[in-house]
């Protein structure tokens, strides 16, 4: 029985040693010290021993089954590191594989077309000027030489809040408000981007909510060609150095005199569906500060003189890029808004 033991000892030992893997180790365990297993066997035999014998018989066997525990535990050990390193080197992450594109936003084509033009006239010492979408008529009609009944209000109809408070129909009111501000002292050079409203039907070239970007500049002996330099340079920095522009006569009731401004077609004049075969491509009006609005926010229209001109960023973004309709910039589409990545 002693040999037995020490026989089976000696060769559950020897397949322990072997066993390449988990699952065979786990078959050695429950072979050998499983209820059925030789060794149980072995100690149910034991009632036909002497005495004097049981002890040590029993002790031998629970010795036998220590030392194939204790094996079996240590195997068990080295095959589950052995297991983990595989399946590690198996899995191993190609670090040098491209990774995924990160899709990043990018500025709306109306906001990168404002912005271009803010930093045009920031460099010509421009500062920028903001106020209210929610309007008085005062300021929006009354302080720039449109009073109520005027003929001209009928070319911006707006949202009315009250009779009196209304969305503004265009940034000039942000003109009337800093030049009060100023109370009557020049310089005032400024620039008023900001959404604008009218009652309008929307179609490719009207939105009933658009951009404007005015200009205004108030000082001492400020002359109409100091507008049409400025503008000048405005046109040959947005469209391109070979651009001219050409000054047409026309009427706003802030300004006096009045004029259209074009500038000449990227066809170079030859006639395109662009320019509708003129040449020229309206894209602002603009004018000398009438002496009644000069005088309205405080200023003496004897010293100081101006210029003010408008546009609508909208215009200059369909122009640049080639944008047949003024609705997308308004549809928050992505495929027309991706194409806009300056990055
Ligand atoms: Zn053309």
């Amino acid at each position: 029985m002693e040999d037995r033991l020490k026989q089976l000892q000696a060769e559950a030992l020897e397949k322990i040693e072997q066993a390449e893997d988990l699952k065979t180790l786990n078959d050695i365990r429950v072979a050998y010290l499983g209820k059925k297993g030789p060794i149980t066997e072995v100690l149910r035999g034991m009632g036909k021993l002497s005495p004097e014998e049981r002890p040590v018989i029993g002790q031998l066997a629970n010795d036998v089954r220590a030392a194939i525990q204790v094996k079996l535990e240590e195997k068990q050990e080295k095959l589950s590191k052995l297991e983990v390193e595989q399946k590690l080197a198996a899995e191993t992450v190609d670090v040098t594989l491209p990774g995924r594109p990160v899709r990043t936003g990018n500025h709306h084509p109306l906001t990168a077309v404002i912005e271009e033009i803010e930093d045009l006239f920031i460099g010509m010492g421009y500062t920028i000027a903001e106020g209210p979408e929610v309007e008085k008529d005062y300021y929006n009609f009354e302080a720039l030489n449109l009073p109520k009944g005027h003929p001209a209000r009928d070319m911006q109809d707006s949202f009315y809040i009250t009779e009196e408070i209304l969305l503004r129909t265009h940034t000039s009111p942000v003109q009337a408000r800093t030049m009060e501000k100023h109370e009557g002292l020049g310089p005032v050079k400024i620039i008023c981007p900001g959404k604008v409203y009218r009652r309008d039907n929307d179609d490719a070239t009207h939105s009933h909510q658009f951009m404007q970007i005015e200009g205004l500049v108030v000082d001492e002996n400020i002359r109409m060609s100091d507008l049409k330099g400025t503008l000048e340079v405005f046109a040959k920095k947005l469209f391109g150095e070979d651009r001219k522009i050409r000054l047409r006569p026309s009427f706003f009731p802030f300004t006096e005199p009045s004029v259209e401004v074009d500038v000449s077609c990227m066809c170079g004049g030859d006639g395109c569906s662009v320019c509708k075969h003129t040449g020229w491509i309206e894209i602002l009006g603009a004018g000398m500060v009438h002496p009644n609005v000069l005088e309205m926010a405080g200023f003496d229209s004897k010293k100081y003189t101006g210029f003010a001109f408008g546009m609508g960023p909208e215009r200059i973004a369909m122009l640049k890029y080639g944008i047949d309709d003024i609705r997308h910039f308004y549809t928050n589409d992505i495929r027309f808004l991706k194409q806009f990545n300056r990055a």
